[in-house]
């Protein structure tokens, strides 16, 4: 593990792999006798590793990164050691209050309502759905919960166009229908025009629909747009509709002073999650989910049949928190994190890649060859091949997708891209734990040296 983190340069970012060659290099059936372990690693160096995409490569650009660090390493190495089944108190009472004091630490740092209380989830999407049927229960009196949607008037989720479709599934998953979700139209910056919402909710109002929630999106996935909190979470007040936010990437930020206007109006909401997993050099998965009434939160969750009926009083019982029963040991690595970095550390580092975000976009802008979106915003870059001939936005799409595949068939590095009203768009994230001044420079050679004559 020491090793493949110290050369992980070596390797191609995205593998060359062809769709079944892996699977075919595997024996269609299990070994009937045991296996040695230097046969089984020896298999693992050369039929998985190379068919690895490597997320912790500094040269991991593309969709958001999922970054992990060595005190997180460590961490994991020990739950999975420990291997406890941390569904309630009594099955691991360090996990349980671990768990309480380390989402007390994050909330602190990220500067979020006093009161709230928070819980670990696996993902985003996870958490988004915990929410989403929490503010089902509360609309429909924990009804849903007892008697099954049937009987209820129709209700309705709010999101932007711009949104993550996480949510979608959740609305789906929640029995609302997908037809429920209403898709709030998004200004220049792409954030959701807070009147349109209004105008929304109004009107479904009129035609009896029950507006039920709004989602949130404190930095979409395609160019982090941050929809204004504030404004939507007046609106959210004024009709009684359930405020959740989904700040899953941009979240982090809010440890910085300078970042915390995303969260204006925070108190007002009802739940909030962001993915340490993601930002926060903690290893795949940790989603960390808040909210004001966790009460309300238990009461939509809780079940309690005789086996899981325990003593213990005051205690807190985290598989009442959410969907699962069984929970990995997962504040454990993010206690690693956290002390490893120290809340300084964590946010000089952001504020690092924070700036070469920054630095990288002005020579793209300075560059006659490209264009970048703007608001650009932390440590994300949505560019593309400026246009100089009058193409059609076809023809265009298709060069940059081009540029784009270039790129990424080096190996050196890899990016993703994402589309802004119709245009093909590059994205750089500049989030690997490991990413240094090196690399951005390094990004910029590669840039130059694939542009077409
Ligand atoms: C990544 C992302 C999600 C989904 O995160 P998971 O933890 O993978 O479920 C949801 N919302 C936004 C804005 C995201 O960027």
């Amino acid at each position: 593990m020491a090793d493949y983190y110290n050369r992980m340069e070596e390797f191609p970012v995205k593998p060359e792999s062809r769709p079944g060659d892996i699977y075919k290099s595997i024996p269609d059936a299990p070994p009937e006798k045991p296996e040695s372990m230097d046969r089984i690693f020896r298999d693992f160096r050369e039929i998985i590793l190379p068919g690895m995409t490597h997320w912790q490569h500094p040269h991991f650009h593309a969709y958001f990164t999922a970054n992990s660090s060595y005190p997180s390493v460590l961490g994991e190495m020990l739950t999975a050691t420990l291997a406890a089944q941390c569904m309630m108190w009594d099955t691991s009472p360090a996990a349980a209050e671990l768990e309480e004091k380390t989402m007390n630490w994050l909330k602190g740092m990220l500067g979020l309502p006093a009161g709230w209380s928070g819980s670990i989830q696996d993902t985003a999407s996870t958490s988004t759905l915990v929410s989403l049927l929490s503010a089902r229960e509360k609309h429909t009196g924990f009804n849903s919960n007892k008697s099954g949607l049937y009987d209820n008037r129709v209700l309705r989720v709010y999101t932007s166009t711009e949104a993550h479709s996480s949510i979608e599934k959740a609305v789906k998953i929640a029995g609302l229908g997908q037809e429920n979700l209403v898709r709030i139209p998004v200004d220049g910056s792409l954030a959701m025009i807070p009147e349109k919402l209004e105008e929304s909710i109004v009107s479904n109002l009129a035609n009896g629909f029950i507006p039920m929630a709004v989602v949130l999106a404190m930095g979409t996935t395609g160019t982090v747009a941050v929809d204004p909190l504030r404004p939507v979470a007046e609106i959210c007040n004024k009709h009684q509709v359930w405020l959740h936010v989904d700040a899953a990437y941009a979240g982090s930020a809010l440890v910085l002073k300078e970042y915390r206007w995303m969260a204006d109006g925070l108190e007002m909401a009802d739940s909030f999650v962001f993915n340490p997993h993601k930002w926060m050099f903690t290893n795949f998965d940790l989603s960390a989910y808040f909210v004001r009434d966790p009460e309300l939160l238990v009461k939509t969750f809780e079940v309690l049949p005789e086996y899981l009926k325990t003593k213990s009083r005051g205690v807190k019982n985290y598989r009442d928190w959410g969907i699962q029963l069984g929970r990995r040991f997962r504040a454990l690595k993010l206690w690693f994190v956290i002390r490893d970095y120290g809340v300084q550390g964590i946010r000089d580092t952001f504020r690092k890649q924070i700036d070469m975000a920054k630095d990288l976009t002005a020579w793209l802008e300075k560059h006659p060859a490209f264009e970048v979106h703007k608001p650009q915003h932390l440590n994300v870059v949505c560019f593309r091949l400026k246009e100089t001939k009058d193409r059609s936005p076809e023809e265009r799409n298709r060069l940059n997708d081009a540029f784009l595949q270039k790129l990424n068939k080096t190996g050196k590095v890899f990016l993703s891209h994402t589309k802004v009203r119709g245009l093909f768009t590059l994205r750089v994230v500049l989030g690997q734990t490991r990413i240094r001044e090196r690399h951005v420079e390094e990004l910029r050679e590669l840039l130059l040296g694939n542009l077409d004559d």
